[in-house]
């Protein structure tokens, strides 16, 4: 059979590296990286590299079960919608939630989220991007009037300084690591400095790393903000022109970080580490800043971000090349959920339920029946109301959150509860599975047909190559057809995903007078073959750039009301989760080099279980001592939640006091791995977003 050649995008991370494939339309049989795509010109990680492995059949869900029987489509799709249709005259319609995924395409997400929020009119649709970045999402809002990503990766050609805080890019945006690394090799003089309390692959570039104390990141930014004033270091003609809260930020960081002594002993760094950073952060223009999942995870992840975001905002140090705050996203598409409102307490295009004004224009626009009216559960929430009997009818989608939620345990007996779990997924054996009422069988990439957003707002085409297996169908298909037989026909009767794109890229331009960041009205005309072969591009898209936007913010308009950004008063918070004396050590939990999230795909390539093939403990040789563990001896971490087994692995890169863990062994792998087992639903009180860089445990040798 012949051979075919097509173009696509990697669905391991948030970088959204281009992908060429070799096809021959029933297989994907070799990929390399695309040269014309921006985001990687032409390298892949070894994930990425990778790909064509992980995507063989054996494993996948090829038919659509309804209380364990299989059935066709059409039953399954009737019977779905009897279900939904008694539980909701029953109970209402905020009885029905949706959990969704960074994994979908942006016309899975839009078709997923129209459905609830506007014609079922339940706004309870949350999705894993809560557990990821939902911190970030309330910091750009809070300073830039909109989640508003300011920089591009072309930047770190430019910039002098790179800091990355709470970010191991080395393993987690690997492509985007070597392009530092590039950029460090070309010019040694460009400085990096490492914020982390473990010494990761990433420290190899850094000049200096800070071995923190977990959760002080907004101790050392308020230091840095206050040292920047004391040294006369501001852009005061950029503060006065361009932003709002100056003085009230600056007061909060004076009194919590004044005195750098005394930061670098809370923080318990060396003094003249933090005084070296903090020279470096006064006198270098430009200064880049890269954040992650070691901000966001925190109970106070929001606060965090905006004190990374006032220390650019008082040097006028964005909207530049080579300069600004800059949050790398983890999963393939969680920029692009954010776009369409994927989020419980967002709507469409970057409008949300703060004004009645965009219900009601969001509403107009679908001419929605049931709008929904208020912001629903996020997350955590969500998963209470299921336990509590609240919520009785629970879809989820492309994500596995038995494993990935917090007290993960809990998180089963919801479900359990449930009165009806309906689960899309591509894979036949994934925890959440197990408790599904109904099951549909999902495309998966080189299946699926449609868009995704990565770090850099850069849209690009995820394309479908082969065909799906069995009777396995594209999540935009299921949602709409069920949506029909719930009586919506006329408003979800799409050809292709082509034609939500174009709807999805009209709301953005309604009514939207520079009001809204987002906007890609430039692309609601695009035909199916303009679609089909669409350029990697960079929101906005519109009349003023129709070729796309590399970089915001360079005519000092922000998004709020005044169009002023605003610095926001930070006050530094421990982490909720502390250690006692019966659970004396801090656990951190992340990824892994070679593996993504649950391992449903990357467990399945031989050479991506090399690097790590099973759960493990990161130990100071301290606490090894301390514990009686030997390196490579199986132990027990244990808290009032739960247990997580793994091997010992003794590493002085650990502070003592504190574990590693992985995040991505499931049931399937092993009984008692699950990192999410140890960690309680602590949030963020404006995101929402659960504590998991901090939980605590005491260790037992097995
Ligand atoms: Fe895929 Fe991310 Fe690796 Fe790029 S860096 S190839 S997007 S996993």
């Amino acid at each position: 059979m012949a051979t075919l050649k097509n173009q696509t995008t990697c669905p391991y991370c948030g970088v959204g590296c281009g992908v060429n494939t070799t096809h021959d339309g029933q297989r994907i049989i070799a990929v390399s990286g695309d040269e014309d795509h921006p985001a990687n010109q032409g390298r892949l990680c070894v994930k990425g590299s990778a790909l064509h492995e992980t995507t063989a059949m054996e494993g996948r869900l090829l038919k659509p079960r309804v209380d364990g029987r299989e059935h066709s489509w059409n039953t399954t799709l009737d019977t779905l919608a009897t279900r939904l249709e008694g539980i909701i005259a029953a109970h209402g319609p905020e009885s029905v939630a949706m959990y969704l995924s960074g994994q979908l395409l942006t016309e899975d997400y839009y078709v997923a989220n129209k459905l609830m929020k506007g014609f079922i009119g339940s706004a309870h649709v949350d999705t894993n991007s809560r557990l990821c970045m939902s911190s970030t999402v309330v910091g750009y809002k809070r300073a830039f009037g909109g989640d508003l990503q300011p920089c591009s990766y072309g930047d770190i050609d430019h910039a002098e300084l790179m800091v990355l805080v709470g970010s191991n890019a080395a393993w987690n945006h690997p492509i985007l690591y070597q392009r530092m690394v590039a950029a460090k090799n070309a010019n040694p003089d460009i400085k990096v400095v490492l914020i982390d309390p473990r010494r990761t692959a990433t420290a190899d570039l850094a000049d200096l790393h800070l071995a923190l104390k977990p959760g002080t990141d907004a101790l050392i930014f308020n230091a840095i903000l206050a040292a920047l004033a004391e040294r006369n270091a501001l852009d005061a003609e950029y503060i006065d022109a361009h932003t709002e809260g100056f003085d009230a930020a600056l007061s909060a960081a004076q009194t919590s970080a004044g005195d750098l002594a005394e930061v670098a002993r809370k923080a318990d760094v060396p003094l003249a580490d933090l005084e070296q950073l903090v020279d470096w952060f006064c006198t270098t223009e430009r200064t880049l800043t890269f954040f992650s999942q070691g901000i966001n995870q925190s109970s106070s992840g929001t606060d965090k971000v905006n004190s990374i975001i006032n220390c650019h905002l008082a040097t006028g140090r964005l909207g530049r090349p080579g300069m600004g705050p800059f949050s790398l996203t983890g999963q393939p598409n969680a920029m692009g959920g954010r776009e369409v409102g994927g989020l419980a307490n967002q709507l469409a295009a970057h409008m949300d339920f703060s004004q009645s004004a965009f219900v009601e224009r969001v509403g107009r626009f679908w001419q929605a029946p049931n709008m929904a009216t208020r912001e629903g559960y996020k997350a955590v929430d969500l998963f209470e109301a299921i336990e509590r009997g609240e919520i009785k009818a629970v879809w989820i989608m492309a994500t596995n959150p038995l494993v990935s939620l917090p007290d993960a345990n809990r998180v089963r007996r919801a479900l359990e509860k449930c009165e009806l779990v309906i689960v899309s997924e591509c894979m036949a054996n994934t925890d959440t599975l197990e408790l599904a009422d109904i099951v549909l069988p999902a495309s998966g990439w080189s299946e699926k047909n449609g868009t995704v957003t990565n770090s850099e707002r850069r849209i690009s085409r995820q394309r479908g190559l082969v065909p799906p297996p069995g009777d396995a169908q594209h999540d935009w298909w299921i949602i709409c057809e069920l949506a029909k037989r719930m009586g919506y026909r006329e408003a979800f009767d799409y050809a292709s995903p082509a034609a939500i794109f174009r709807e999805h890229a009209r709301l953005s331009g309604f009514e939207n007078n520079r009001t809204r960041g987002f906007d890609i009205s430039g692309m609601a005309e695009l035909s199916d073959l303009a679609y089909d072969s669409l350029k990697p591009i960079q929101w906005p898209v519109n009349e003023q750039a129709p070729e796309g936007t590399p970089r915001l913010f360079a005519d000092g308009h922000f998004f709020t009301p005044n169009n002023r950004a605003r610095l926001l008063p930070v006050t530094p918070q421990a982490p909720k989760q502390q250690p006692s004396s019966e659970y004396p050590l801090i656990v951190n939990s992340g990824r892994i080099r070679d593996q993504w999230h649950t391992m449903t795909r990357t467990g399945r390539a031989a050479r991506l279980l090399q690097h790590h093939a099973e759960p493990f403990i990161e130990i100071h040789p301290d606490d090894a001592r301390r514990f009686q563990v030997e390196h490579l001896q199986l132990a027990e971490l244990q808290n009032e939640l739960g247990r997580y087994r793994g091997r010992i692995r003794i590493t002085d890169q650990q502070r003592p006091g504190e574990v590693f863990i992985p995040m991505h062994w499931t049931r399937q792998f092993t009984q008692t791995g699950i990192s999410g087992s140890l960690f309680a639903p602590e949030v963020d009180p404006f995101s929402g977003q659960p504590e998991s860089k901090q939980g605590r445990a005491t260790l037992k040798p097995l």
